[in-house]
């Protein structure tokens, strides 16, 4: 028997009720069961329900303290394990795949703080559900924002009745920091994903923007991006079964719509491109497949958290099917991206080519508003559409590099070796002072946002020129080299033109301000011997007075122009202090 689209939708409204874990026990009921999902846990009451838990069921389930956040208190992780195996490197060792979950990033989003207990609770009574999976779960990422209790911040969204909020302690969006690591949140969440080494990863959230029938959307890495083995089998196998398997639910979803307040039916709409700053474009740095879980923000909040779980079902019987070949793919992709010498730094989306996707929409049309003196979107709820729609899933690159054989990070810049730790970078210090023949970057053009954002001022459209260098390096200075695990985060991270490198994150930003100068004055009578002494200079200088007029009329800039082409001229100035080797070199480190 077939069932039309509408029938499922009408099921998958329904399906909340079907996926109701029915009458618990009183010792397992939250605010949550009690209120019939209106209403959402505390933390205090999310801890003291893994804490039970974790009493109940000594041998599957534990209970983890790692690494501290903003808020003062601990992060902590749930962890599941069917032979009650809890030590990652033996988990490894028996070649079992581990599912990393996050939730309530976005404190006012806790749809996967719900669907966690559930999964959780589901797997310590039934701990068949998952023989091969470890699975490893934070029941509250963004501590400080779920301490930050409120009734208001999520004004679009249908329930709980209270929730926490979206920034942390300080302030900060945790879903834009995982690579500038702002937060204490994100470097212990590199310790816990490093600690891991998951093949799959899942983060919840709850969506802003268009209105739609989906339930659940998601928002998968960018295939293309993520490359090597991997990205192939996350397009052309493992998204096709999920999706299948949540159609199979009741729950058919869609890619997250990607088209802010705008209907995209028939027109369709791109990928969201998930940098390295998100959490899916972190872990697919370092071969995982990263997965965000976008429930609908309009639709109740017993529902999402229904449909929140059936995906993580779903992803769970995925793992468990596949468990041997994501450990295996790991270890292929890790080669793969060892064999390439280079790599592509950003990318674009294609709209010459696109995948049909099955989206059910509704009706909208622009209205004059009844508020402002401009019109206003609105969706038609009674005139649902369905149809298919394009999807533009393709990504190019725009941005390759030849990857270094190494890079040597002199040890003064202390908060990026930090960074670089956390997220398991391995390294060589120099055992003695060492005159070593590099490739040095010198930055000749960025721009820089206007407005903070995130607590920085962004650089971007970074270009640099590089010259071959003999310099002094110091003993201690780290020796990073390229071909390991954390490879992949190296490149991304120390090439100042890729989109999330530490460069445009600010983290070098004092080597873009001169230190030394010179008075015009006495440098004037300098700089007529320099040109009298050096005919190339001499040369360049009368090419750039013929060729570029406003120079011709600046004779500030005239004297600068011969001070920046002399040996004067500040060797450390718009030098990037990060160098790359490119041979082997008898380096002497410890
Ligand atoms: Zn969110």
């Amino acid at each position: 028997m077939s069932i039309s689209y509408s029938q499922l939708f009408w099921a998958g409204a329904l399906a909340w009720f079907l996926f109701w874990p029915g009458p618990l026990a009183a010792q397992w009921q939250t605010r949550f069961e009690q209120s019939e999902g209106r209403q959402t846990v505390s933390y205090a009451e999310g801890m003291d329900f893994y804490e039970k838990l974790a009493r109940a069921y000594p041998q599957t389930i534990r209970l983890v303290p790692q690494g501290l956040t903003d808020s003062g208190l601990p992060l902590h992780t749930v962890v599941f394990s069917y032979d009650g195996n809890f030590d990652p490197a033996q988990v490894r060792a028996q070649n079992r795949p581990v599912w990393l979950i996050n939730n309530a990033i976005h404190a006012g989003e806790p749809d996967g703080v719900e669907a966690t207990r559930q999964l959780m609770l589901a797997l310590a009574q039934n701990p068949e559900l998952a023989r091969q999976t470890v699975v490893v779960a934070i029941p509250f990422y963004n501590i400080g924002g779920v301490l930050n209790r409120n009734q208001t911040t999520r004004v679009n969204q249908n329930g709980p009745e209270a929730y926490g909020f979206r920034g942390n302690a300080r302030y900060y969006d945790l879903n834009r920091d995982f690579i500038k690591a702002d937060s204490r949140n994100a470097l212990s969440f590199a310790q816990i994903f490093h600690t891991w080494q998951p093949q799959l990863f899942l983060d919840t959230h709850v969506s802003n923007g268009a209105d739609y029938q989906h339930v659940m959307t998601y928002i998968a890495t960018q295939a293309d991006k993520l490359g090597g083995p991997m990205g192939h089998y996350l397009r052309l196998f493992f998204i096709p079964q999920l999706e299948q398997k949540m159609a199979d639910r009741q729950f058919p979803m869609c890619p997250y719509v990607n088209a802010y307040g705008r209907n995209p039916f028939p027109d369709g709409y791109p990928q969201f491109y998930d940098l390295p700053r998100y959490s899916s474009g972190y872990v697919a740095l370092f071969a995982c497949l990263g997965f965000i879980a976008e429930t609908h923000m309009l639709k109740p909040f017993a529902q999402r958290v229904a449909a929140t779980y059936a995906l993580m079902r779903s992803m769970l019987e995925m793992s468990e099917a596949e468990g041997a070949k994501l450990t295996d793919l790991q270890k292929k992709q890790y080669q793969s991206q060892a064999q390439k010498d280079s790599l592509k730094l950003d990318w674009e989306v294609r709209k010459d080519t696109a995948r049909r996707i099955a989206f059910a929409g509704y009706a909208s049309r622009r209205i004059p508003s009844r508020v402002t003196t401009g019109e206003r979107l609105f969706y038609d709820r009674t005139q649902p559409v369905q149809g298919e729609i394009p999807f533009y899933e393709f990504f190019s690159p725009i941005r390759p590099v030849q990857k270094p054989m190494a890079y040597i990070l002199p040890q003064a810049w202390t908060e990026v070796l930090e960074r670089l730790q956390a997220s398991g970078v391995q390294w060589k210090r120099l055992r003695q002072d060492q005159e070593i023949p590099v490739e040095v970057y010198f930055i000749e053009n960025y721009q820089t946002r206007t407005a903070p954002f995130e607590g920085h001022y962004p650089h971007f459209n970074t270009e640099v020129r590089s010259e071959k260098q003999l310099l002094t390096f110091q003993k201690g200075d780290y020796v990073l080299w390229v071909n390991q695990p954390a490879g992949r985060y190296l490149v991304e991270t120390l090439e100042p033109t890729a989109p999330d490198s530490f460069f445009n994150w600010n983290f070098f930003d004092i080597i873009l301000q001169q230190k030394e100068g010179y008075s015009d004055y006495v440098f004037e009578d300098l700089a007529e011997q320099l040109l009298k002494e050096d005919a190339s200079l001499r040369t360049q200088f009368a090419r750039k007075m013929q060729e570029d007029q406003a120079f011709a009329q600046n004779p500030e800039a005239q004297l600068d122009y011969i001070y920046q082409h002399s040996v004067y001229r500040e060797p450390g100035y718009r030098r990037y202090p990060v160098f790359r080797l490119h041979q082997e070199l008898p380096l002497a480190t410890e």
